[in-house]
């Protein structure tokens, strides 16, 4: 087992990030919210700190962030921005880029991905259908090859950034089946624009949190790509996205840990000061066990996520560890951890009395934007079946 612990490099980023964050995003929040988009000046500030998509590599505009120091990123960045819309956009993008980056052609990458580390375009992810979420292998969406390229025909659903490609351009890394016999076998993935492209539908859904970045659908009737859009090979597509999946999972465990520790931080500023019978209530047991609790829970799930990532990178960089055993560190990472993250803020919320509940108090922004992380980019119980897998095997896959 490797503990995994910072280079003298990755605490300086984090020192300089944080610092970033307190001037650029902290004093957002309410316009982040009430707006209900991320500021051009943010996102510009962003791509000027490197943080949109840096896991490209430098040859696209990427600054070839390793996983372990995107993770640090996603981390500070939850800290600074409790609505998690800026965390969401950071982590799509990275993951994503990532995929884009490493399996996609050299023509697609340099059309598109130095637009997105730039901010002049987004790469988001688009699996998820009306009638499929989990249950990829089941998904209608097809993709048939033409002389020039693909055209693809289908239906995503609730997929983030989709206002945001219509807007700056660039659009999801994208899943279609090629042959609806071949099961999870016909998949093919690729990128699929959504900016101004004939025979595209987008609409937007209202959810309960992370105002500042859409979530939304698009109905794709009859659209052709470039064959240059295709990423890895045909067919080879259930096989490519999951390691997006477990990258973005990743990435997601240390979103929930930001955002929950600086909670618990503002809840201990909170209890340290506010009085009831005369003490101040941090000084009552009932709320210091609570404290505790939550502490050495996102402490322990802080650092076994830098474990999850530290693998998935040596799996990508090195090929040390195989899939699977990558695939079970990093479920492990994101089964609990939304959980835990979410009890932590709604106790520290609680501490706060009715301020806690208030529009005023971050932490109710954060308590809306980390439940949607039990589903986001594979449910929790997801996260069991692929755990289960690993340890029973093959065999006792439960839908097989
Ligand atoms: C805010 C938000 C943003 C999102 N952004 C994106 C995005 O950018 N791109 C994208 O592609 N998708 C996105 N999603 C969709 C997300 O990936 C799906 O919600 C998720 O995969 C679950 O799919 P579903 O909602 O269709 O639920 P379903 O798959 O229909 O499942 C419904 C429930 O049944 C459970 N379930 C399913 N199968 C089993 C089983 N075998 N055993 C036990 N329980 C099971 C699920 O865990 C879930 O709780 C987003 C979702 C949210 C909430």
């Amino acid at each position: 087992m490797n503990i995994q612990t910072f280079s003298e490099e990755q605490d300086l980023f984090r020192e300089s990030l944080r610092e970033f964050c307190e001037q650029t995003i902290v004093p957002r929040r309410t316009e982040l919210e009430d707006k209900k988009e991320i500021p051009d000046d943010i996102i510009k500030a962003m791509a000027e700190f490197e943080l949109l998509a840096p896991s490209v590599s430098p040859d696209f505009g990427g600054a070839g962030f390793d996983a372990v120091t995107a993770g640090i990123a996603a981390e500070e960045l939850a800290r600074a921005d409790p609505t998690c819309s800026i965390p969401v956009l950071y982590l799509v993008q990275c993951s994503w880029g990532h995929v884009f980056n490493k399996f996609g052609t050299e023509e697609a990458k340099g059309e598109i991905l130095p637009k997105v580390t730039k901010g002049e375009a987004i790469c988001g992810i688009a699996t998820t259908e009306a009638d499929i979420g989990s249950d990829l292998g089941n998904m209608v969406t097809t993709i048939k090859p033409t002389d020039k390229g693909y055209v693809i025909n289908g239906n995503k659903n609730y997929i983030s950034g989709v206002r945001e490609a219509a807007k700056y351009g660039g659009g999801h890394v994208t899943l279609a089946r090629q042959d609806l016999e071949a099961g999870t076998r016909g998949m093919t993935m690729f990128f699929f624009p959504l900016k101004d492209v004939p025979g595209v539908t987008i609409s937007e859904d209202e959810e309960m949190g992370r105002e500042a970045i859409s979530t939304g659908g698009f109905i794709i009737d009859n659209v052709e790509i470039p064959k240059h859009y295709l990423i890895g090979e045909e067919n080879k597509g259930f096989y490519l996205v999951h390691i997006g999946y477990e990258y973005a999972r990743g990435l997601i465990a240390l979103v929930c840990v930001g955002a929950a520790m600086k909670s618990i931080e503002n809840g201990i500023a909170y209890i340290k000061e506010r009085k009831a019978f005369g003490r101040p209530i941090g000084k009552y047991e009932a709320i210091q066990f609570a404290l505790a609790e939550h502490y050495t829970r996102l402490e322990m799930a802080r650092d076994f996520a830098y474990k999850a990532l530290y693998y998935l990178e040596k799996e990508q960089s090195e090929g040390k560890y195989s899939r699977m055993e990558v695939s079970k560190i990093i479920a492990m990472s994101k089964l609990l951890t939304p959980g835990w993250a979410f009890n932590a803020i709604d106790d520290a919320m609680q501490w706060q009395g009715a301020f806690g509940y208030s529009r005023e108090c971050p932490d109710q922004s954060a308590l809306r934007a980390i439940r949607s992380f039990t589903l986001a980019e594979g449910s929790r119980e997801i996260m069991r079946l692929i755990v289960a897998r690993e340890l029973l095997g093959k065999d006792f896959i439960a839908y097989k």
